[in-house]
């Protein structure tokens, strides 16, 4: 027995290094079973993991199958999410191999006493990247993992605010709540909305989001805001069961949330039109941010002929003067004209209510703490900007 592995062992390791094309994929593991050398163990198995595959290149190397979660095609955020355990050694080498998507997401190593960017190599076509990781137990993933326990605790600081209330509007496939936070009067006239995380991966998104509503909260707090005139409704995360389960994009029903609007076939768009629907009629949205990530910090806004002049004063007032306001958060604003029927959220608040309807995206590899700040700046000067829009 010891012999014949030992053989097997041999034959997998000459087969590795007389040939450049991958292993089989038929040596995968099934999805979320994880693999393990005698040496190493490879887990898919925490929150915001996804069911990955995973392949032992050798007693100290592995492949790990960053794959979608249904078919292509999908959105390229090749998200990934893995820990491992390494008995003590030598390094551990690690390829990412990515379906349908090239490389985007520099891996990052959490645990064995450290917390790093991992230098890769790539291989030619991006589609596969290769990295070492030290003995002991770590996590290795795309993003740092902001997770609902985050949220949790956004909800219960911001809530714990007189004035603030904690909504569930509805529930997500997998059976999680899908969670509102509601600022100001019921009746106040004018209504922000809010949304965040349709896409699992867009984790800077969410961190100028949390800071976001932080400030908002602060805003009302301190009187800045009039709860009489202003309300918000505000979904972090629009998305549960695709960041539980370490989506690339999509929900539990295979669909991009963002694509949804208009449509609402899925139970997290439904969920927020529902509520929307049971507004008073005195009650009108006044402006919505969807919150995302890109490869760089932006704003989506409407084209110039989906616009008003007082929405073209609303954005120069607001926007238009912090493009290079925060240090390390500089940020451009981009027209982009609806297409009817597109389903995105910005298109069809925009054509539904006739108001300014925005993406706040910012960059995957933005500093956090920068995002942040920028995102306090940013809200002061929306309230600002709003109140006189609809003064
Ligand atoms: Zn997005």
């Amino acid at each position: 027995m010891f012999a014949k592995r030992i053989i097997l062992a041999a034959t997998i390791l000459a087969a590795g290094a007389c040939s450049t094309t991958p292993p089989p994929q038929s040596l995968a593991s099934a999805p979320g079973a994880g693999c393990a050398s005698d040496s190493l163990v490879v887990a898919f198995d925490f929150e915001g993991a996804p069911a990955g595959r995973c392949i032992i290149d050798g007693e100290r190397a592995f492949t790990v199958l960053v794959e979608p979660e249904h078919a292509p095609p999908i959105n390229p955020s090749p998200w990934f999410a893995f820990r491992y355990s390494a008995a003590p050694g030598s390094d551990v080498s690690v390829t990412l191999r990515y379906d349908g998507a090239d490389h985007r997401y520099p891996p990052e190593l959490r645990g064995a006493g450290q917390l790093r960017e991992l230098p890769v190599t790539l291989s030619d076509d991006e589609r596969e990247a290769r990295f070492t990781v030290p003995a002991g137990d770590a996590f290795v993933t795309a993003q740092e993992l902001f997770l609902a326990g985050r949220y949790e605790a956004l909800m219960a600081e911001l809530a714990a605010r007189d004035g603030v209330r904690r909504l569930t509007l509805g529930e997500s496939i997998d059976g999680h709540p899908v969670e509102a936070l509601h600022m100001g009067d019921p009746v106040a006239p004018h209504l922000i909305v809010l949304l965040g995380r349709a896409h699992p991966p867009e984790v800077s998104g969410a961190v100028a989001m949390e800071s976001f509503l932080q400030r908002i909260g602060e805003l009302y707090a301190d009187g800045t805001i009039d709860p009489g005139e202003f309300q918000v409704i505000a979904v972090p995360l629009l998305n549960p069961d695709g960041v539980a389960r370490g989506h690339w994009r999509a929900n539990l029903g295979e669909l991009d949330l963002n694509r949804d609007w208009g449509h609402f076939t899925q139970p997290e768009t439904q969920a927020v039109k529902a509520w929307l629907d049971d507004l008073p009629e005195s009650v009108r949205p006044a402006v919505m941010l969807d919150f995302h990530s890109t490869n760089r910090n932006l704003f989506y806004v409407q084209g110039a002929d989906e616009t008003s002049a007082e929405q073209e004063e609303f954005l120069a007032d607001w926007l238009v003067p912090l493009t290079a306001a925060y240090p390390g958060y500089e940020f451009t604003i981009e027209r982009r004209n609806a297409n009817p029927g597109s389903g995105t959220s910005k298109n069809w608040f925009n054509e539904f209510y006739d108001i300014p309807a925005y993406t706040y995206e910012a960059a995957d590899e933005v500093d956090r703490e920068a995002a942040a700040a920028a995102a306090r700046g940013i809200a002061d000067a929306f309230i600002a900007s709003l109140q006189d829009f609809v003064g």
